[in-house]
């Protein structure tokens, strides 16, 4: 097949979260089962080092001109091979400003509709309009899109309402990929015929809120919404999780999506994320101390102590050591950590945690830094190279999310032999799982369990109350096995990290979904 994935990021050349590395993972992997795969993405340009990486990329001189926004705007588009994978950059200036992909300290970019209306044409042309040298032929009309998230949702609704009633794109699929629902590109209706969709297909997009989600008692809640349009418009919905798929058609998860979503239930799945076995691999990951992997794990040792050292912590191999990695927003619950933090700095253990986002959780971060100095360090900012380490060198690996579409970091976590403590939420509970005091630890150790017997031991645990009280039983539990029962202990890292957790098993459950929407009628 010719699949085209669309998407706002794409690791390693631009990548706030999940999404960037899912878009920098998945198309590798079904190029690996045979399929040719373009994936397509805003060329940024922030004045960065990050800048550089777009070095790799040639322009194709193909130029399009794009009606949106009362105005006809030129894009143009750079292309490089990296492991079969064409990898398609959009250029424009609105592409190119200091800070981060969506926005800066002022809050997100008033421009993100324009930025990403671009976006969605730019990719729908591409198909057709590039052509490769020396790669073969244009990828054409008989593709197979994949809209990720809502900055890449114009794409199906493109398709369905400006391409194949004129006889384009008959053949072609549209998949909306789902990441994260929280995010759906919502503006006021009046910007609707800004976004180059025809005229008629305005109840595609129009969306009112519910009367609980409104500003106030004068906001009639109509607005335009970008992933309602794709929803409605693709051939299917995909999201990353089962578990996920399921809340998403739940007043609780759906962020008022879910009657569609529930509408369009015999056409949605979701899919387990893999993870990229060569960025995430203990065995030869240049930013940690050592290697090491399941058969020898002192590696992993050397990297707490490195870990310790280079945080300035006291250097102790008997001490739990607990990270935390990611956006401190509402979403990944960094508050339940605050309010958690008095009682388990009572305990014998250290933490550490990385993230940047809101000002006032930094702050806690730094606040909790200077009150907590031999046991608590906070980073504020985003490295790579430290998510890395704290990966590797942590015993534990703390997941508050209140929601959790498919979640990374516990799977990087499992194949680093770090055992996640994680809320029982969408994606987390889908691939935890949880510790079992009845398990065989001699049988995993041996690799002769049977998990479906009950002979497994668990990879992690799961807490299923939002509350410190839930947090503080899994840590407990957690120390308690760590410091009791080291074969125990050996036994559920074993589990964790002889896991399939590579992307070719979700692969061909895309590749699955991509079939059964390619014989669905269009
Ligand atoms: P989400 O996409 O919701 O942010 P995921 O768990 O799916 O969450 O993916 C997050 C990705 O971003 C992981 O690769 C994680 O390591 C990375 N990440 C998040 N915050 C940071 C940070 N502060 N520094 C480095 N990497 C980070």
């Amino acid at each position: 097949m010719n699949i085209v994935f669309v998407s706002s990021e794409v690791a390693p050349w631009s990548k706030t979260g999940g999404l960037g590395d899912v878009c920098g993972a998945l198309p590798q992997a079904l190029v690996a089962r045979g399929h040719r795969v373009m994936v397509i993405s805003p060329k940024y340009q922030n004045g960065s080092k990050a800048d550089a990486l777009y070095n790799g990329a040639l322009d194709t001189c193909t130029r399009a001109k794009i009606g949106c926004f009362g105005a006809e705007h030129e894009v143009g588009f750079f292309h490089q091979i990296k492991n079969g994978v064409d990898y398609v950059f959009v250029d424009h200036a609105s592409f190119h400003r200091k800070g981060s992909l969506y926005g800066d300290s002022f809050g997100v970019y008033g421009d993100n509709q324009f930025r990403f209306t671009l976006l969605a044409h730019a990719a729908c042309e591409a198909p057709l309009q590039l052509a490769f040298e020396g790669c073969g032929d244009r990828y054409g009309k008989d593709i197979v899109f994949v809209a990720n998230d809502w900055h890449a949702g114009l794409v199906p609704t493109l398709v369905a309402s400006k391409y194949r009633p004129h006889g384009v794109y008959r053949d072609a699929r549209t998949i909306c990929a789902i990441h994260n629902i929280f995010h759906q590109g919502v503006e006021p209706s009046t910007t609707f015929p800004c976004l180059g969709v025809p005229t008629e297909w305005y109840g595609a997009l129009e969306y009112q809120y519910p009367h609980h989600m409104r500003a106030h008692e004068l906001d009639e809640g109509r607005v335009v919404n970008i992933l309602k349009g794709a929803i409605a418009t693709s051939d299917r919905v995909l999201t990353v999780s089962q578990g996920y798929a399921y809340e998403i058609t739940t007043p609780e998860g759906g962020k008022g999506m879910e009657g569609l979503l529930l509408s369009r239930a015999n056409k949605l799945d979701g899919i387990a994320n893999g993870i990229d076995m060569d960025e995430w691999n203990p065995e030869a990951d240049p930013d940690c101390a050592a290697p090491y992997s399941v058969i020898d794990l002192a590696g992993k040792l050397e990297c707490k102590r490195a870990l310790q050292k280079e945080l300035g912590l006291p250097e102790r191999d008997d001490v739990p050591l607990m990270g935390f990695i990611g956006r401190l927003d509402w979403q990944k619950g960094p508050d339940l950590l605050q309010q958690a933090l008095h009682d388990m700095m009572r305990e014998d253990i250290q933490v550490v945690m990385l993230g940047s986002g809101l000002p006032e959780l930094e702050d806690f971060m730094r606040w909790a830094e200077g009150e907590y100095k031999d046991k608590f360090r906070g980073w504020v900012g985003f490295s790579v190279p430290m998510a890395h380490r704290i990966t590797a060198g942590c015993d534990l690996l703390l997941m508050p999310s209140r929601f959790e579409p498919c979640g990374l970091n516990q799977l990087y976590a499992m194949r680093y032999g770090t055992l996640p403590i994680a809320h029982a939420t969408g994606g987390l509970k889908d691939t935890i799982t949880p510790h079992n005091a009845f398990g065989d630890a001699d049988k995993v150790l041996a690799g002769t369990a049977d998990v479906n017997q009950g002979e497994g031991v668990g990879t992690g645990w799961l807490f299923n109350d939002m509350n410190a009280d839930a947090l503080m039983w899994a840590i407990r539990s957690a120390c308690d096995v760590y410091r009791s029962d080291k074969k125990f202990w050996r036994a559920m890292q074993t589990q964790a990290m002889t896991q399939d957790l590579s992307w070719n098993n979700a692969a061909r459950k895309w590749e699955q979904v991509f079939e059964w929407a390619k014989m669905d009628p269009p």
